[in-house]
């Protein structure tokens, strides 16, 4: 089979084996990897439009109960200051967003302890009852219950990356973590409702071509609605510092394929990008994604969620950059300065 057959296969609306999607993978010369971007990004602009939906991110603790390995905030790092957000501090961000035009709030945190049941139920129905806003969480493994209640308290949407589906891969990452039960959760998540958001990191350690097809075939198959997509990036202070930061090429190949695969998704051009590439959000929109993320984190506490280092800042200013660099528009709903609004 040759990259020009697969490509057939793709424009005839075929799915492809895990075969066909590892080949993609390891596509290298310059022609096949431009026809592959300029693929995804006309299959983009076909079936999600040219709108660039922007979330923003407040994340609201670094403390975590966990020790993944490759993470800057994992228990037993050396963080500069462990912090939590007070409910009234949340909802000042939450409110600054709400200005903005902002829909949707993704709440992030380790996992953390202090943030029972109650205090996450009680927050998710303060911000409904004081803005409307669409709520994404992102705080961990929980159980079918704890995402049943949050899910009835208001919260829309959920985040938690698979990370890897290769089991050796994902145990050698993760001392505290089990695959099964990570699948489990997202099961869990799409049974109950939730917008289900999923995603991996590209270029672990061991992780072949083979392993990122798994993951996408991973998200097809257990219909995941949003997809992130990113570079490992090595966190000063882990036990991966010195490991190899994770190829911007390949994250793009992986971000052009998963649109290609999944279709009507949302993939956002990852923080992750952004930080080991400058213009890595606008690469990423020209390969198949469709999505932003701000970081809303309020300033004093930024610096020490450095879940990797370098960690880039998006704010609106950078996004909307990215998104007008790429060509693309601004969603409506975003109240800009005049000079941010498209002519
Ligand atoms: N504790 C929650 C969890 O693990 O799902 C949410 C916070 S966690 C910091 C959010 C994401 O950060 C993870 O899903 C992981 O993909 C990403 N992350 C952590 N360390 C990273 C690293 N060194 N390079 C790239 N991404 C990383
Ligand atoms: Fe904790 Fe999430 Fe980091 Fe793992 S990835 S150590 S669960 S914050």
């Amino acid at each position: 089979q040759t990259f020009k057959d697969i490509m057939k296969k793709v424009e005839s609306g075929e799915d492809l084996t895990k075969d066909e999607i590892t080949y993609l993978l390891k596509v290298e010369g310059e022609s096949e990897l431009k026809a592959l971007f300029e693929t995804a990004d006309r299959m983009r602009k076909e079936i999600v439009g040219d709108i660039v939906e922007v979330r923003a991110a407040i994340e609201f603790s670094n403390y975590c109960n966990k020790s993944c390995h490759y993470c800057g905030i994992r228990n037993g790092c050396t963080v500069p200051t462990r912090y939590r957000m007070t409910e009234d501090e949340i909802m000042e961000g939450v409110h600054e967003l709400h200005r903005v035009g902002i829909k949707t709030v993704v709440l992030q945190s380790g996992e953390d302890d202090y943030y029972t049941l109650e205090v996450l139920i009680k927050l998710i129905k303060r911000i409904k009852r004081e803005t409307k806003m669409g709520i994404t969480l992102s705080v961990g493994e929980r159980s079918y219950e704890e995402y049943k209640a949050l899910k009835e308290a208001g919260a829309n949407n959920y985040l938690l990356k698979i990370e890897t589906t290769n089991p050796d891969i994902f145990k050698f990452i993760h001392p505290d973590d089990d695959l099964e039960y990570r699948r489990q959760c997202a099961q869990w998540l799409k049974e109950l409702g939730y917008v289900n958001a999923s995603g991996n990191m590209i270029g672990l350690p061991g992780q072949r071509a083979e392993d990122i097809a798994e993951d996408i075939l991973f998200y097809k198959e257990m219909g995941i609605h949003m997809i992130g997509i990113g570079p490992f990036i090595p966190a000063a202070g882990t036990p991966f510092e010195k490991y190899p930061q994770g190829s911007v090429e390949m994250t793009l190949k992986a971000v052009a394929v998963t649109r290609l695969v999944c279709k009507n998704v949302f993939i956002p051009a990852t923080t992750a990008l952004a930080s080991v590439d400058p213009d890595g959000q606008k690469k990423a929109l020209q390969a198949g994604a469709n999505s932003l993320m701000l970081i809303s984190t309020p300033p004093k506490y930024r610096s020490n969620y450095q879940i990797y280092s370098n960690k880039n800042m998006i704010d609106l200013d950078s996004a909307v950059k990215a998104i007008h660099d790429a060509g693309r528009k601004l969603p409506k709903y975003l109240k800009l300065d005049n000079n941010q609004q498209e002519e």
